[in-house]
């Protein structure tokens, strides 16, 4: 049995006394934090203070790293530095990051190989766009982002990860994925990993969906057999964010 797994990706948004607030609605909300994970991924400048705030259960990730230990990339924050203050997760190869910063299969895979090595788990974004499901192309799209990962990071490391499926298309736009279409890539997404890792790993790896997940449609989405939790964008930012992790448990 997987466990289920709730992230909040505040992505850019929020200051520090909004999301220092929400955080405390969230360690306030009487939820069972034994059932599901629960992690938060805020600005990386705030990291360190909502840190502090979150209560027992509930961890903090990064949104992003880069792939080397140190040197001379400014602007940049290592997996490394991440580790140095106790952060035990990390998002990569979001869809922002792959369009908007033009992050490649190939380096999101060696930055959470990376992340493996210094120890911190990943968050690992797939999905495909509209037009690339409208053309029939999402297995192998896909299969092509997994692929680049399986490459790189041997079996037993995949325990340190959580495969999360954010289709483009359903990123904050509202529109969701219906269960059943999120249950099919989920399936698929498994029988993939069976088929190029073990059986033992898609047995265990967590999936869980991400695009457009709110309080009303988070527990049909979670009840699905393949699907294990979500990724939560918007909502994440709203108190709903405890209805969303309570349809989880
Ligand atoms: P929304 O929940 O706002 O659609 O965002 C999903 C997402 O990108 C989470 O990483």
């Amino acid at each position: 049995t997987r466990t289920l797994f709730v992230g909040g990706n505040f992505k850019m948004n929020g200051d520090l006394a909004t999301l220092s607030k929400l955080v405390h609605q969230f360690n306030d909300a009487d939820v069972d934090v034994e059932s599901a994970e629960v992690v938060i991924a805020p600005p990386a400048l705030y990291i360190l203070p909502l840190k502090e705030l979150c209560r027992k259960g509930i961890e903090v990730a990064a949104q992003n790293a880069h792939q080397l230990p140190a040197g001379a990339y400014t602007g940049e924050i290592s997996l490394n530095q991440l580790k140095d203050i106790g952060l035990n997760w990390v998002i990569l190869g979001h869809s922002e990051r792959r369009t908007i910063f033009h992050e490649t299969d190939e380096l999101v895979a060696e930055k959470t190989a990376a992340s493996l090595k210094a120890g911190v788990k990943v968050i690992f974004c797939i999905g495909e766009t509209l037009e690339e499901r409208e053309g029939n192309k999402t297995e192998q799209v896909l299969d092509r982002q997994v692929e680049a990962l399986a490459k790189v990071i041997d079996e037993q490391s995949w325990e340190h990860i959580v495969v999360a499926y954010e289709p483009v298309w359903a990123i904050g736009t509202g529109k969701v994925a219906t269960p059943e279409q999120a249950q099919d890539t989920h399936k698929h997404i498994r029988e993939f990993i069976a088929k190029r890792v073990s059986q033992k790993v898609a047995d265990d790896v967590r999936i869980i969906y991400g695009g457009s997940v709110n309080g009303k449609n988070s527990k049909e989405l979670c009840s699905q057999p393949d699907i294990d939790g979500a990724l939560v964008g918007g909502a994440s930012l709203k108190p709903e964010f405890v209805d969303i992790i309570r349809s989880a448990e």
